[in-house]
């Protein structure tokens, strides 16, 4: 399995899954142009996709859906909250398969299950994708982490997680009392140190690699999302030693196309 998140941040998030012959998108909040330039940048033909996962309305994780649907007859998996509460923006999708939260389906070469998460959205989910062998765990726009979250991305193997922003810089930065209001709270975004401490509770042998993602370009910087990951690593390190297994941790960026992971098993 391999995977690379396109971009992420509140101007677009796109990230793309791949195993056998299966390529997914899970979201399309860029321009579908914008996105065909991305995949190919790693070498995706737009062509080639398989299908379209929705995991909630917001313009910056369905604006292209529609448009690539409709240029490629993808299939786009939604629920139907996401679907109703989208409105124009994902009208008339010539192949719309609805799922339900909660509910594993499978897709090709995929098992994929939606999980509910705590986002200011009609049905927001994350997903659990596997492809037999390998666990992808993808997990942004959430308020708070729950324990349905740490239950399902317990044994990922792979894991784009959200690590939105710092609270000082939310605090002393442009965003009006109302809107900071939104970001922190309970149906906002994840903390740096909320995404690493979930990081923390999660954190286990066989998780290869962690992708920060949803990273604010106004309330956080890169180096403090980081280092609020690598904190959490050392004091693994310290307990269990130099040599303990632990996962990398890349980021991704709004404007350009992050790391391209293949995810091997190793610890398995
Ligand atoms: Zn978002
Ligand atoms: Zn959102």
């Amino acid at each position: 399995m391999r995977f690379c998140v396109l971009g992420s941040g509140s101007k677009g998030n796109a990230t793309f899954v791949e195993s056998g012959q299966t390529r997914l998108l899970i979201d399309a909040g860029f321009s579908g142009k914008e996105i065909e330039r991305r995949l190919e940048e790693i070498g995706v033909a737009a062509e080639t996709l398989s299908g379209l996962l929705i995991t909630h309305e917001h313009g910056d994780h369905v604006k292209g859906a529609a448009i690539l649907s409709r240029r490629f007859r993808l299939p786009v998996f939604i629920n139907e909250a996401t679907l109703a509460a989208a409105g124009p923006v994902l009208d008339n999708l010539p192949q719309c398969q609805p799922f339900v939260t909660g509910q594993t389906f499978v897709f090709q070469d995929f098992q994929i299950h939606p999980f509910a998460i705590s986002h200011d959205a009609a049905d927001p989910v994350g997903f659990l994708l596997n492809n037999g062998r390998l666990f992808l765990g993808y997990c942004t726009d959430t308020g708070v982490v729950s324990k349905l979250m740490q239950h399902r991305l317990s044994s990922c193997h792979g894991l784009v997680l959200e690590a939105n922003h710092d609270p000082d810089l939310l605090r002393n930065g442009p965003y009006p009392p109302s809107l900071q209001q939104r970001v922190r709270g309970k149906t906002g975004h994840l903390a740096n140190a909320e995404a690493a401490g979930f990081l923390s509770d999660i954190l286990h042998d066989a998780l290869e690699h962690v992708v920060l993602s949803h990273i604010s370009e106004t309330n956080n910087h890169p180096d403090l999302a980081q280092e609020a990951m690598a904190a959490v690593l050392e004091s693994l390190r310290r307990q269990r030693g130099d040599d303990c297994p632990v996962p990398a941790i890349s980021l991704a960026h709004q404007d350009r196309v992050g790391e391209v992971v293949t995810l091997g098993g190793k610890g398995q």
